[in-house]
């Protein structure tokens, strides 16, 4: 099984191959068919097992294949992470999978001022990673507009939901299109998460690992 027989088109394979990767993991083998195909995704998956690359490398697919950004303002892939640590990792990520497709990706998160927030996002976002509070910081100053939001992933909700995040990440989902597709991960599903996931997600496909 390689990248290109799950269906990812030559820009990716190419960027995979960069990172000398030859074989997708288990997570990737499971999700990313199903999410070319634009599906809601619930994944019960840990760091470690690939999961950034599960979702990233789809949702880079179907952003270029859907067409160009309208307005500089408008986000189009909204990460969420719990912590600035995971935030970078995954723009990092984003940016090398991204490097044939032409996508701009950007990071804000507490910790440094709004201000080099304001400036980091100037130039336009395709792919947000963000923190959940600072996100809202940022949307009420006017300067990051989530209405035109394309796909949404939670990534490690369980630690977002152990942060406090949890009234917050309600706020932003409601700032963002009921039309969209979700990607929901978190390592474990109590309750409270899986509660949280069915609110957000529609008809997701499931995958745990
Ligand atoms: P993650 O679970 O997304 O944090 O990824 C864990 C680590 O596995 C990262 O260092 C990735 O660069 C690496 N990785 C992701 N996909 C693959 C793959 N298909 N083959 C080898 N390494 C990978």
């Amino acid at each position: 099984m390689s990248f290109s027989h799950l269906g990812l088109a030559e820009p990716l394979v190419r960027a995979i191959e960069a990172k000398g990767y030859t074989t997708p993991t288990p997570i990737q083998r499971d999700s990313i068919p199903t999410l070319l195909e634009g599906r809601d995704l619930l994944g019960i998956a840990q760091t470690g097992t690939g999961k950034t690359a599960a979702f990233v490398l789809p949702s880079i697919q179907r952003l270029v294949a859907a067409g160009k950004r309208v307005l500089p303002t408008h986000v189009r892939m909204l990460v969420l992470a719990p912590t600035r640590e995971l935030a970078s990792q995954i723009a990092d990520s984003a940016r090398g999978y991204g490097q044939f497709s032409k996508l701009t990706v950007a990071t804000v998160f507490g910790g440094t001022s709004i201000n080099k927030n304001r400036q980091d996002v100037a130039r336009g976002v395709d792919i947000l990673v963000a923190t959940p509070g600072r996100l809202i910081d940022c949307v009420e100053q006017g300067f990051i507009n989530l209405s035109m939001i394309e796909i949404l992933v939670l990534d490690e909700a369980d630690q977002m939901l152990d942060l406090g995040f949890i009234h917050a990440l309600k706020k932003i989902v409601r700032m963002v299109p009921r039309k969209r597709q979700t990607l929901f991960f978190s390592a474990t599903m109590p309750t409270s998460i899986r509660d949280l996931a069915s609110q957000f997600l529609t008809d997701p496909a499931t995958v745990t690992i």
